[in-house]
């Protein structure tokens, strides 16, 4: 059936870690969904996990090839020879910052499952500590919704994704349902140890999107290692082999790829959102799709320049604007603070081939925390990810046979690197590019993003504790970084429509519904009202199952 002439129940715009999510609960429940997405169908062929780069026409060597259409993504770690062609093309695609104000807008995936394909797999629960941060320092607004609110829904997500962890019983960091822990090596449990001895502080094991037990047809993971590039047996969380073939296997969910969503549709005498307009990618043809409630999960910052760039008369600084607050308070982690070092009392025999453990090690927030004493130098805290591990004694002098015998002399590295928590501020702001429109003619981007001195103030504390934390380990060589990342690089980017009980001073409610367009929500980061340091997509995957709930009960009792 022509899709534009077909009523959905609910168009989910996105399908990432939000939109699989939305797109499962609401067409398990019966609801009729279109999955609009403008990314191109992923499937298991372009997996290449397995595949070493000598079969790669450039051996994965050439990536100024790769930055000549995508600049931008070639910034991350995870846009490689392999898989550069899932990322957008900047050329086509852009962003734009002023020119005194970089930020990296890497990330921008183009294919089924968005970010989830390429993701580091860490999630993480939030606490009330974070949901409650203004509450406990004075700064900011609390979040409109507590953690028990979210903890059932972080129950169900955790259960169905398949995450390896320890509990702990830290109150920072809420323990989950954890699949089978996967091995920690003997230089982590060395830092793990000492660490809790001298510092009383948390290092745990990654609590990682990786499954250690068989679910849903899924398979173990089986440490091959570079996730990124696909996994063939289903073992790392993607939404496009997970929640969206759960969605379209229900029968109730119509995907339509390739559709770069433009505008939401809007019925102004109603005031109600009515659908959404796309630009097919191959046609480059405008299309509608009609819905009687419009869910927008594409990711933080696309999904407020879709708000923006439905601007009209009722609304003119972007629907569902009222409150001028849409597209400020942007927020990402600052990275670049942490240390690394070695430890000569432990040995083993570095192994070229495996096994490729896909996790690392966290430490949990020990700043600021719930009754311990509190920093002079900044507010809220920051987490450590990082591990440890023997091997090849890469930077060895010498040449010839000489060197080779040196390589092959083990090495046992440690290192962590923070991701600290980044204030909502007003002055961090997106808005359109009045000057500037992408290759499908819609206006971009325009992204204004700088660290304040809390953040600053954080890394450097960043820097030192971690050294403080590997000396107190036992390592030697320790070397600490201090390089404050530019806004953009931990690609955690919330908070631009962001959630709150006043509609005066917040765009969405404590279900991410607009305070504005009661059949209209926003279900990625963008409606985070502060950051916290923990990892961001557990919990934008549970308030989205939460808000989609909420959402079904709203049109089961008219109000939608
Ligand atoms: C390399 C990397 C490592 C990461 N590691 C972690 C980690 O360890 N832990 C963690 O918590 N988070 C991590 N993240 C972030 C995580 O991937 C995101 O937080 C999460 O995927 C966001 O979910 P989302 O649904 O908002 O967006 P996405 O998962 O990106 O999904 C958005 C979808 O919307 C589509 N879309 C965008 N614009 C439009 C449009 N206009 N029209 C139609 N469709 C559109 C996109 O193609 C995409 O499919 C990482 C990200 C990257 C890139
Ligand atoms: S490491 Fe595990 S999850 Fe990652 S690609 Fe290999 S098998 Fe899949």
């Amino acid at each position: 059936m022509d899709q534009s002439k077909q009523q959905f129940d609910v168009v989910v715009v996105g399908s990432g870690a939000s939109g699989g999510w939305a797109a499962k609960r609401l067409a398990e429940a019966g609801l009729k969904v279109a999955l609009v997405d403008n990314g191109r169908k992923q499937s298991d062929s372009n997996f290449t996990e397995h595949m070493p780069s000598f079969q790669l026409k450039y051996r994965d060597q050439a990536s100024e090839l790769i930055r000549r259409t995508r600049p931008v993504q070639k910034d991350c770690y995870a846009c490689m020879e392999y898989n550069y062609d899932w990322f957008a093309n900047d050329l086509d695609e852009p962003y734009s910052t002023p020119k005194d104000m970089p930020f990296s807008w890497q990330g921008r995936l183009r294919i089924t499952g968005g970010r989830t394909n390429v993701w580091g797999r860490q999630s993480y629960r939030l606490s009330d500590l974070d949901f409650k941060a203004a509450s406990h320092d004075g700064y900011g607004e609390d979040w409109p919704l507590s953690y028990s609110d979210l903890a059932p829904y972080y129950d169900i997500v955790e259960e169905y994704v398949g995450i390896t962890g320890i509990p702990e019983g830290v109150y920072e960091l809420p323990d989950g349902k954890f699949q089978p822990p996967m091995g920690l090596t003997c230089a982590e449990t060395l830092l793990r140890n000492r660490v809790k001895e001298k510092f009383g502080r948390t290092v745990t094991l990654g609590r990682s999107a990786n499954l250690t037990k068989s679910i849903n047809g899924r398979a173990p993971c089986h440490y091959c290692g570079p996730c990124e590039r696909g996994c063939v047996t289903h073992s790392y969380f993607n939404s496009a082999f997970t929640t969206v073939a759960d969605a379209v296997s229900s029968g109730n969910c119509t995907h339509i790829p390739d559709a770069m969503v433009y505008q939401v549709l809007m019925d102004g005498d109603r005031n109600r959102a009515t659908g959404v307009l796309y630009i097919d990618r191959i046609t480059r043809q405008p299309q509608e799709v009609r819905a009687r409630a419009v869910v927008l999960c594409a990711q933080a910052l696309e999904s407020v320049r879709v708000l923006f760039n439905s601007a009209n008369r009722q609304y003119p600084a972007g629907l569902g604007n009222s409150s001028g607050v849409l597209g400020h308070y942007l927020m990402d982690h600052i990275t670049g603070g942490g240390a690394n070092g070695e430890l000569p009392e432990l040995t083993g025999k570095p192994n070229i081939n495996g096994p490729n453990r896909p996790d690392g090690i966290y430490v949990v927030r020990f700043r600021n925390t719930h009754d311990g004493p509190r920093s002079k130098n900044f507010i809220r805290g920051y987490g450590f990810q990082g591990g440890g591990d023997v091997g090849f004694n890469w930077s060895a002098p010498g040449f010839g046979a000489a060197y080779k015998k040196a390589l092959l002399d083990p090495i046992t590295g440690i290192g962590l690197g923070g991701f600290g928590e980044c204030l909502a501020r007003w002055e961090n702001y997106v808005e359109i590019d009045r000057n500037r429109v992408d290759t499908y003619g819609i206006p971009v981007l325009n992204i204004h993003m700088t660290y304040g001195e809390n953040e600053m103030a954080m890394v450097k504390e960043m820097a030192d504790s971690a050294a403080e934390m590997l000396e107190a380990a036992g390592a030697k060589n320790v070397r600490s970084t201090l390089r404050p990342s530019a806004p953009g690089w931990a690609i955690h980017e919330v908070g631009i429509a962001r959630m709150g009980n006043d509609p005066r001073k917040s765009v969405l409610n404590q279900f991410q519904q607009s305070h504005d367009v009661k059949n209209l929500f926003v279900c990625d980061g963008a409606g985070f009202t502060s950051t916290a340091c923990q990892n961001p997509t557990l919990t934008i995957m549970a308030l989205c199952v939460r808000s989609m709930d909420h959402l079904m009960q709203e049109m089961k009792a008219g109000n939608v």
